[in-house]
């Protein structure tokens, strides 16, 4: 655990911690607010605005006016794509401010957060800010008395139900898409990170981007959450959370209006190193995908590279601090809150009583917050918890196979499908590998790799419809033809 007392904290100024509805900051109807933590210290960071039912009708009518009478989705794609990009600038111009507050709202690393995750939110704004003017129908010869053209048009007002693990991008993955195809909206940011969410209300009113089209409601799930995913007046629903949570969506969305759905859940993402790897680089990238949440959290090793590996592992793993997100030699901060931290602890323990072997980590660390040590386990069985069960957190279990029809096999054996990996100097196998794994994104000697036009998003339970790439712009128009009849056609 790294020592806190040379950190240059740099505390960020939290000014919005209200709903954000119709262009202003207001209180909830009910005037509750609730806690969120610091997961560095797990002390009350803010009182945030509790939004329930009522807000969210407030939210909805918002958000329906700017969509039936609003400039935004009737201004060009270019218009909407200059704002898009002055909303964007804005981004840019307060990075520093962004990535302190998803530090201290949901322990992300701050160095990560200013190099990666809020240049990466302005990067997929840009993206479908220069998408807006691209969007058309076609034009169809039909039979010899008609013709018809399609025009391509917003889909309406869009609820947008995001978690807490990249707060930040979640809501650019989400919102940008979105207002390039000229919807409105409603954001629900997750509970434990509800700050980021609000500061960028605030930038999208300065960059001018009409009131009622972005609307944050920030609250809990089965109160704003669902009363979003229920409401009679929302178009579509694109959500990003938990297989469970994702279900209940659904289901809301099919005893209302059947909106349309899209959702990106959970993942047991395979990586596969297979004995030609380079020893170094594959152990490499076997902790970068244990990192993040994406993680390669089954990583199964070919047997003639597997006691290497788990060597490599265990020298890299002297290196690894974990601490305060502010301090530059981080690189592990804490877990967002104290439920998780206690997911991902039980999870270890059943790691250890089913067997698997610890190889570094296992244990809290620090005397106070949420940290805990990066975790690898060995011998891991298919069977075990461990290696079911989606853990979002820094915990690795190595599996062994022979060949590469069963590690196919075993990658396969999930109820997920969201990523996966595969580390070979064979391109052979490597392209083998990749139409046999069934998930949504497969990276060939590399995890993570992820940029604004590259879809994303799952094959079996993790979910369907893709966030980023134009295929998401699609999740938010609707195609209308219109036909007509041309008389004495010459052909
Ligand atoms: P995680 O397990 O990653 O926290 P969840 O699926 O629980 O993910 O939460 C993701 C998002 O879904 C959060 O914004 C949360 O508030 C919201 N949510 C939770 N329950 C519901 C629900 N019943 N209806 C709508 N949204 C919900």
């Amino acid at each position: 655990m790294a020592d806190h007392s040379e950190t240059h904290v740099k505390m960020p100024n939290i000014k919005f911690t209200k709903l954000f509805i119709n262009g202003e900051f207001v209180d909830s109807i009910s005037g509750k607010t609730f806690e969120t933590i610091d997961p560095r210290t797990g002390e009350v960071l803010a009182r945030v605005a509790e939004g329930g039912k009522e807000d969210v009708d407030l939210a909805v009518k918002a958000a329906r006016n700017a969509f039936d009478h609003g400039p935004w989705p009737r201004m060009s794609g270019a218009q909407r794509g200059r704002i898009m990009m002055k909303f964007a600038d804005l981004v840019d111009q307060n990075v520093e401010e962004l990535a302190a507050l998803d530090a201290v709202d949901a322990g992300k690393l701050y160095h990560w957060g200013t190099m990666v995750d809020i240049p990466d939110s302005s990067a997929t704004l840009r993206y479908y800010a220069g998408a807006a003017d691209k969007i058309h129908g076609a034009t169809l010869k039909m039979s010899r008395e008609f013709q018809a053209y399609t025009l391509r048009e917003p889909i309406g007002v869009v609820g947008h139900i995001t978690p807490w693990n990249f707060p930040s991008n979640m809501f650019f993955t989400k919102v940008a898409p979105a207002l390039a195809a000229g919807c409105t909206m409603i954001v629900k940011p997750a509970e434990q990170t509800p700050l980021s969410a609000l500061y960028y209300a605030h930038l999208a009113k300065l960059a001018c981007i009409p009131d009622g089209v972005i609307n944050v409601v920030t609250g809990f799930g089965p109160t704003a959450g669902a009363a979003i995913s229920s409401h009679m007046d929302v178009d579509k629903i694109s959500f990003t959370g938990s297989t469970e949570v994702g279900r209940k969506i659904m289901q809301a969305a099919a005893v209302s209006n059947l909106k349309v759905v899209s959702l990106e859940l959970g993942g047991k993402s395979p990586l596969i190193i297979l004995d030609d790897a380079d020893v170094d680089k594959a152990a490499d990238l076997a902790i970068s995908a244990g990192e993040i949440c994406v993680a390669g959290s089954r990583v199964f090793v070919q047997e003639g590279i597997y006691d290497k590996l788990v060597k490599k592992l265990a020298e890299k793993a002297k290196d690894w601090v974990v601490g305060d997100p502010f301090d530059p030699r981080a690189r592990y901060g804490p877990q967002v809150d104290k439920r998780q931290y206690d997911k991902i602890l039980s999870h270890i323990e059943s790691g250890k009583s089913e067997g698997a072997t610890l190889l570094t980590g296992g244990k809290p660390c620090g005397n106070k917050g949420y940290y805990i040590e990066p975790t690898i386990f060995t011998e891991v069985k298919d069977h075990m918890r461990i290696a079911r069960e989606e853990i979002f957190g820094p915990v690795m279990s190595l599996m062994k196979f022979k060949t590469t029809e069963e590690a196919i096999q075993r990658a396969n054996s999930t109820i997920y499908g969201l990523a996966a990996g595969i580390v070979t100097k064979d391109l052979d196998t490597a392209n083998t590998v990749s139409r046999s794994i069934r998930a949504g994104i497969i990276w060939i000697n590399c995890y993570f790799a992820f940029d604004g036009d590259c879809p994303y998003g799952g094959y079996k339970m993790s979910g369907f419809g893709r966030d980023l790439g134009m295929e998401a712009l699609e999740k938010y128009l609707v195609t209308k033809s219109v036909a007509t009849p041309i008389y004495n056609s010459p052909w």
